[in-house]
């Protein structure tokens, strides 16, 4: 057996972005034991950076350990129960998988059910709960990483609310690419993940939790169906009492630690800037290489642009060229959207105009190779990026 050797690539799909190099050095540090006070300040750290990040003063704001669908688990196991209703957006294939997870629970999903490209009205949400006033919990994703779409969710919390019910949220592809704002938009119960505008590689879920919703907890009428997410047994490691439930991941945490830490270096607002600026970029070069996108630019994400594929082109070999003689990887579309979408993503370490650059370039000879005459795009994203800089970043 050979040692591993492996090439690097450009990361500008729907996850993972590509990894900084001092995120990568953080994971090789030395492994000390999960009960070791060094590792406990280390911990501390990177929940008291989670609570900024998120927008948050919650207690219980933890790393669960597991991909962001292992807070999406953890979320719905512990929040849900047999027999509960739960309206969930179904937007895209995210949306699509939360109502599985209710569903597979023995609770009853009742989904609202937008358009690909598009996303829900607080009108639709509201004649909804109307309908469903045994509404239990409302689930939504923000960034509909399978459409491109930044679902808007003013005012959602004080309806959702009213009703006496939760408000659960995805933010695994908007946290630390846009603005999350969990206590001012009052979000109940969200979960993130590592890979995507946070620039760590997959592994840890980040995950945040209202005094509203921790009292849902205690109210519970049956036992939560998870050992490893059941947040009542694993929450003391995180809290005070320290007390063992499953060894956390530890090359993760500082992994995790480094990530957030370059975050708040750069600024919150700063580095969201940086997402809305390079995504425009992106978008007008595509723009001027004669692509359509998907999704209208009021509801647009700059942390994943959705492209629609011209008919004729081979959108397979395209991706397969940009990987074999670009090192460049970008996503095609799932579901209803394959064959017919490009997904980009602009996301944390990878949100910068040279990357944006390289692809354009290697996009037009992609499609050059396949007897297509494209237009540059490079001169209009360098332009577009110049125009928002001196707007856009202060
Ligand atoms: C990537 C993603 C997930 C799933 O996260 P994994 O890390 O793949 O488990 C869930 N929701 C959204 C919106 C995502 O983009």
């Amino acid at each position: 057996m050979n040692v591993l050797n492996v090439k690097p690539r450009l990361l500008l799909g729907p996850g993972p972005s590509p990894v900084p190099f001092t995120v990568r050095r953080a994971m090789s540090e030395p492994v000390i034991g999960h009960m070791d006070p060094q590792f406990f300040a280390i911990v501390d750290e990177v929940q008291s950076m989670l609570r900024t990040v998120f927008g948050t003063a919650n207690r219980l704001t933890l790393p669960v350990s597991g991909t962001g669908s292992a807070g999406m688990e953890t979320a719905i196991v512990n929040f849900v129960e047999p027999g509960d209703t739960v309206i969930v957006v179904v937007a895209g294939v995210f949306g699509g998988r939360i109502a599985e997870a209710v569903d597979k629970i023995g609770a009853h999903a009742v989904r609202l059910e937008v358009p690909w490209g598009q996303s829900a009205s607080l009108e639709q949400l509201k004649s909804l709960l109307r309908e469903h006033p045994e509404t239990r919990l409302v689930a939504v994703v923000m960034a509909e990483t399978s459409t491109g779409v930044l679902q808007p969710l003013t005012g959602w919390a004080h309806e959702v609310h009213r009703m006496g019910a939760l408000l659960l949220v995805d933010t695994v592809t908007s946290l630390g690419g846009m603005p999350v704002d969990v206590d001012t938009q009052e979000f109940d119960i969200v979960f993130s993940g590592t890979q995507k505008c946070l620039s760590a590689p997959p592994g840890l879920s980040p995950f945040t939790v209202s005094e509203r919703a921790l009292e849902r907890l205690d109210q519970r009428a049956t036992p939560v169906p998870s050992w490893y997410f059941d947040i009542a047994a694993f929450r003391h490691y995180w809290g005070q009492n320290r007390v063992y439930h499953h060894t956390a991941p530890i090359s993760m945490i500082y992994g995790l630690h480094e990530a957030l830490r370059l975050a708040l270096e750069e600024g919150l607002n700063e580095r969201y800037a940086r997402h809305r600026i390079v995504a425009g970029a992106l978008w007008a070069g595509l723009q001027a290489m004669g692509f359509e996108l998907l999704v209208d630019p009021a509801i647009r994400l700059p942390s994943v642009t959705t492209v629609r594929i011209p008919l004729e082109v081979d959108e397979r070999r395209v991706r397969a060229e940009l990987l074999d003689y670009d090192g460049i990887e970008i996503a095609g579309g799932l579901g209803n959207l394959s064959g017919k979408i490009w997904r980009i993503g602009v996301m944390g370490h990878g949100a910068r105009l040279p990357n944006m650059i390289q692809l354009l370039v290697a996009l037009r000879q992609r499609l050059v190779n396949q007897g297509r005459d494209v237009p540059s795009g490079v001169a209009a994203a360098e332009a577009a990026y110049r125009a928002n800089n001196r707007q856009g970043a202060k």
